[in-house]
């Protein structure tokens, strides 16, 4: 173990007796912490070493950080906290899949969800406590949106869902989806932030062509993800190409209709390239015609995309029923005939309410 010249000297045992609040660590960034060590009269590089535990190693409690010395941790201690999220339930569905009802410093919850495949494992994670979009079929917007999740508490769920899928499948975490609580792109900064850390070789190195961002639908953030030249997957939860059929499920549609998104997805393939998925559940008595398909026909000609039909996973208010297995058979025959890849996906988990929609905080 690398022995340190740091003391602690008086000023910091006095911080430490004051009231003043602790920082969280991890809201310094790298160049902060170098300016952190320097100031206390060590090397700039301690840094980078707790840079790593933080963001690659995933850790929790600076006694870990086992490369610094004893005094490092202790100054580490003296002026900043982890604040980590906890686990507060772990329930496991008959298929496998694991919810995780996760604790913030600041006592709410929020779920995300692990779903194992044969080929892969996905992690599903949550972007707000709660969600302002009042999607009339979703469980999460019975919650209304109570705050954004900072940074470090989207990547604690990736980084627990990691942990879980060495330790329950012995395999590793292959895939990430932001379909959890809330709604991504009303918190941009805070996502990007998490992602950076996610998929950068100095924090989780996964790839970003296995994460995928699901939105409502928000052209102008659609717009500014094509600016920012992301390179993650874009999925949009559509579920009707009618403009008043959207707008009488998902409220967002008023004054974000599918003109203004059909304009955002053009420069979002002109500018990335890259295909969208297309997120669709059939209702019976909603979108459950011809006309309704043929509708989402024309709007898939805008860019190439792929459809994902979901299954409707029943949630206690609304009265929605999903249409009938030979209303979906008929939407997919209609667009693979057309060229348009389409699949029917079964959900997963519903038996604890960790299926798409369901996220709600039951327990
Ligand atoms: N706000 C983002 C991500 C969260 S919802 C978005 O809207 O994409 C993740 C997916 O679950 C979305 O496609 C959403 O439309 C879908 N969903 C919501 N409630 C559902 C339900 N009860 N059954 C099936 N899918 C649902």
């Amino acid at each position: 173990m690398e022995e340190s010249v740091i003391k602690t000297s008086e000023t910091d045992l006095i911080a430490s007796e004051t009231t003043m609040p602790k920082r969280d660590v991890r809201k310094l960034s790298l160049e902060e912490l170098k300016t952190f060590f320097v100031s206390k009269g060590d090397k700039p590089f301690r840094a980078q070493q707790v840079h790593e535990w933080l963001w690659k190693r995933s850790v929790t409690d600076f006694d870990d950080m086992t490369n610094l010395s004893l005094a490092t941790r202790e100054l580490l201690k003296l002026h900043f906290v982890i604040n980590n999220i906890k686990v507060d339930t772990l329930q496991q569905s008959a298929d496998g899949t694991i919810k995780n009802a996760v604790k913030l410093h600041d006592g709410l919850i929020v779920e995300s969800v692990l779903i194992p495949t044969e080929k892969r494992i996905t992690a599903c994670v949550s972007s707000q406590v709660g969600c302002s979009l009042a999607c009339k079929f979703c469980a999460t917007a019975r919650l209304k949106r109570m705050r954004n999740l900072n940074p470090d508490e989207i990547y604690d769920q990736v980084a627990t869902i990691k942990q879980q899928s060495e330790l329950f499948f012995g395999r590793p975490l292959t895939n990430i989806v932001f379909m959890g609580m809330g709604e991504p792109l009303l918190n941009y900064a805070n996502v990007m932030a998490a992602i950076e850390k996610i998929t950068s070789p100095q924090g989780l190195n996964m790839a970003a062509k296995r994460l995928t961002v699901s939105t409502v639908g928000i052209a102008k953030m659609i717009v500014k993800m094509a600016d920012d030249e992301v390179k993650f997957n874009l999925a949009v939860s559509l579920h009707s190409a009618i403009n008043s059929t959207r707008s009488s499920i998902m409220p967002i549609n008023d004054t974000n209709t599918l003109e203004e998104l059909g304009e955002a997805l053009k420069y979002w393939y002109k500018k990335r390239k890259k295909k969208v998925t297309y997120e669709y559940v059939v209702w019976e008595g909603v979108n459950d015609t011809e006309k309704d398909a043929r509708a989402l026909l024309e709007f898939c000609k805008i860019i190439p995309c792929k459809v994902n039909i979901i299954e409707y996973n029943k949630i206690e208010e609304g009265g929605y029923r999903q249409a009938k297995e030979e209303i979906l058979l008929l939407y997919q025959n209609l667009l693979e005939s057309h060229g348009i890849t389409t699949r029917i996906r079964k959900s997963r988990g519903k038996d604890i309410d960790a299926a798409c929609g369901q996220l709600a905080n039951k327990s």
